[in-house]
């Protein structure tokens, strides 16, 4: 083999490699190492606390645009999403950045998380212990699969969440995972109607606009839709910060993760403004 081609097939992987770290670096040392974190976090935790009061006061008051019908007699129930939301995963992030290839791995995410070893987002626990001692019952609804719940189950209960094991209906318990019955889709509204169908949803947190409503739209679209719902924010809807992923990241291209990495670069900055 000639020497330059030798030369090129050892330096592209690894050009490839430090592109992928240098993309995911800020975000998860942002996460990691800044009080702007934490203090994000814990203000939204905050605005969730103060919001509860007049929440729970109101019964027309629902978070949920699939809460259809008279929920006023339902009991109250919030509904959380887990990743970024309710635990930490920025070390899962970090070991991409360090171990893998700077891309996410689904091995690599898998062994993290069967480690149950996340931390609690700052103010998260606090809430919602709060919240589960006053008698609302807290919906865990996330797209980790059915063979995670057993390792999150624990981590959650470890790092002092309420998990309920008996909720109304036909529910099962509060951790209600991405595939544990066939329509429950990484499209969340059909599990929020399912706990709208038994409780009246009082709030819903979450990281991603998929925690709130189906956002599987163009950037544009994705911003028009929400616009409609400026006033939820801090009140009905809390959202936490997370630079790291999500899907107004798999927006900037189409949500086709087959596409080359550096196409996807391509497009990420094709979508940026100048003024
Ligand atoms: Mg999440």
């Amino acid at each position: 083999m000639p020497r330059t081609l030798t030369l090129v097939l050892i330096l592209l992987p690894a050009w490839a490699r430090a592109q992928a770290v240098m993309d995911g670096l800020n975000a998860a040392a942002w996460v990691q190492t800044s009080v702007e974190y934490r203090a994000s976090a814990l203000q939204a935790w905050r605005s969730a606390r103060l919001s509860l009061e007049r929440a729970l006061k109101d019964k027309r008051w629902t978070a949920a645009l699939e809460q259809t019908g008279d929920a006023r007699r339902l009991p109250p129930a919030i509904i959380v999403d887990i990743d970024e939301t309710v635990l930490d995963n920025s070390p899962g992030q970090a070991r991409f950045l360090l171990e893998g290839n700077g891309r996410f791995s689904e091995k690599q995410w898998q062994e993290w998380t069967a480690e149950s070893r996340a931390e609690a987002v700052p103010g998260a626990r606090e809430f919602l212990a709060g919240a589960s001692a006053r008698g609302v019952t807290v919906f865990y609804i996330s797209n980790r699969a059915p063979q995670e719940a057993e390792a999150t189950r624990r981590n959650l209960v470890e790092k002092g969440f309420p998990v309920r094991d008996a909720v109304a209906g036909d529910l099962g318990d509060a951790l209600l995972l991405r595939g544990e019955r066939p329509e429950w889709t990484s499209d969340k509204s059909v599990r929020r109607a399912a706990v709208a169908a038994r409780y009246r949803i009082v709030m819903l947190c979450g990281d991603d606009l998929n925690d709130f409503f189906p956002a599987r739209l163009k950037p544009e679209e994705r911003m028009n839709r929400a616009r409609a719902y400026d006033s939820w924010w801090g009140e009905r809807w809390i959202i936490l910060p997370n630079p790291m992923y999500g899907s107004w990241e798999d927006a900037l291209y189409d949500f086709d993760r087959t596409l080359p990495p550096a196409e996807i670069q391509q497009r990420k900055l094709k979508a940026l403004r100048t003024r």
